[in-house]
């Protein structure tokens, strides 16, 4: 089961964002992963296997900031990878993602269909494509999550931050029917 951490005040995220993970450590997890936004820029780091390969290439870096989310990985779809590891970032959004999401199929086809670039296998980063679309037709973070969690089908629970709003986080938990 997977862990997710975030942070938004006037400390680094950084350290905080490690040490939550650790203390999720004992809920088991194949990757794990951060985003730290910091002058309207996303960085981001991932990396596969325990938390300690996130901290050595984290190593000597000290990514600035005032916003930050944190997740380890328990992968459903798509291998324990780099490339499959949370947070995913589609533009200026980043997301992390904890279950699953059942229409994933169907969404997959029609973003690929509109000609969006995915670059994982996971059912997360569809889910960032279509919160980053709503936020590109100029809503607001927390608008464009509620435009978008009617399409999404299952049960499950994002964290999401935008370089657009980087004073705003949002979380959801959706419980499902
Ligand atoms: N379904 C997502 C994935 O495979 C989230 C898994 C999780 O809960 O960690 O990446």
């Amino acid at each position: 089961m997977c862990g997710i951490v975030g942070y938004l005040g006037d400390k680094q995220p950084q350290k905080i964002i490690i040490q939550g993970l650790k203390k999720l450590e004992y809920r088991g997890y194949d990757s794990s992963g951060l985003a730290i936004i910091g002058n309207g820029q996303t960085q981001r780091l991932r990396a596969p296997g325990k938390l300690k390969n996130l901290e050595e290439k984290l190593l000597g870096q000290n990514l600035q900031g005032n916003i930050g989310i944190g997740h380890t990985r328990w992968a459903t779809h798509g291998v324990p990878n780099e490339t499959n590891a949370h947070p995913h970032q589609v533009g200026p959004i980043s997301l992390v993602h904890n279950g699953i999401i059942e229409n994933y199929q169907e969404i997959r086809a029609d973003l690929v269909k509109r000609g969006k670039k995915i670059i994982s296998q996971t059912d997360s980063e569809l889910v960032a494509h279509l919160i980053a679309e709503k936020v590109e037709q100029g809503n607001n973070l927390e608008k464009s999550i509620f435009l978008v969690l009617p399409l999404l089908k299952g049960a499950f629970s994002i964290l999401v931050i935008s370089e657009l709003e980087p004073d705003v986080m949002v979380s959801c938990i959706v419980t499902g029917k």
